[in-house]
């Protein structure tokens, strides 16, 4: 062994490696079982929570093979994934932290490998750009499952959705959370965190029936001077008479 096949050694781990990727999560046709599919290689395969590796060109060869590129992958860093997420291809894609186990090779920012336990599963950013809070359908798929959507509660509107413990509960019971806004861009007019200490905003309650009096005035007063002005024309027109 040496020159090429030293470059690309074969290895195996019996101890969980970590890593991070980007996936769809997909919702089985009956509304049973939770799934992943992949955002480039292998996009018509559905994995589960732990799954092995199958050849995504059909082949029968075990994963990862020299002589194929199929497998499982996933990047070392979590901020390599959040990068490939800003693609506008990988928009809908939920970031996945995975256990990486049994024979794998290296590329160069990651593995390539057999067999995965799905830990986490991040929400991110709704299609608008606000903090996903339910996953939608987002109207394709492939044969026995649908794609989900990360979506905001504005954008869900009456879409079909689940809840990210809807989603838990169908992977089987693994981590799920929201990433919330994009970092570095608030949305205008919408308070980042609401401070649950904070006393319940006052001043737009209070507000409310001031500008109603406000305004009661004002039209009492337009009416006064309406009235005048009437009683002016009246006078008026009432003049050449006399
Ligand atoms: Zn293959
Ligand atoms: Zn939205």
């Amino acid at each position: 062994m040496g020159g090429l096949f030293a470059r690309t050694p074969h290895e195996h781990s019996e101890e969980p490696l970590p890593g991070f990727k980007l996936a769809y999560p997909m919702l089985s046709a009956d509304g049973t079982v939770a799934g992943y599919s992949g955002v480039t290689l292998g996009r018509a395969h559905v994995y589960r929570t732990v799954d092995d590796a199958v050849c995504a060109h059909g082949s029968r060869h075990a994963c990862p093979s020299r002589w194929c590129d199929c497998g499982f992958y996933c990047f070392h860093e979590l901020s390599s994934a959040r990068d490939l997420a800003c693609e506008p291809d990988h928009r809908g894609a939920v970031l996945l932290e995975v256990a990486v186990s049994g024979r794998y090779r290296r590329y160069e920012r990651g593995l390539r490998y057999a067999r995965q336990r799905v830990r986490t599963v991040r929400i991110g950013r709704c299609e608008c750009g606000r903090a996903a809070e339910l996953l939608a359908d987002s109207g394709v798929g492939s044969v026995g499952w649908r794609r989900l959507v990360p979506v905001c509660p504005g954008c869900a509107a009456l879409r079909p959705v689940i809840t990210p413990e809807d989603f838990s509960r169908l992977a089987g019971g693994i981590d799920v959370r929201l990433d919330g806004p994009i970092p570095g861009m608030p949305v205008p007019g919408v308070a980042v965190r609401p401070d649950p200490a904070a006393e319940p905003a006052p001043t737009t309650r209070d507000d409310e029936p001031g500008t109603v009096a406000l305004l009661a005035a004002e039209v009492a007063l337009l009416q006064a001077r309406l009235d005048e002005v009437q009683s002016r024309l009246d006078r008026l027109t009432r003049g050449p008479e006399h």
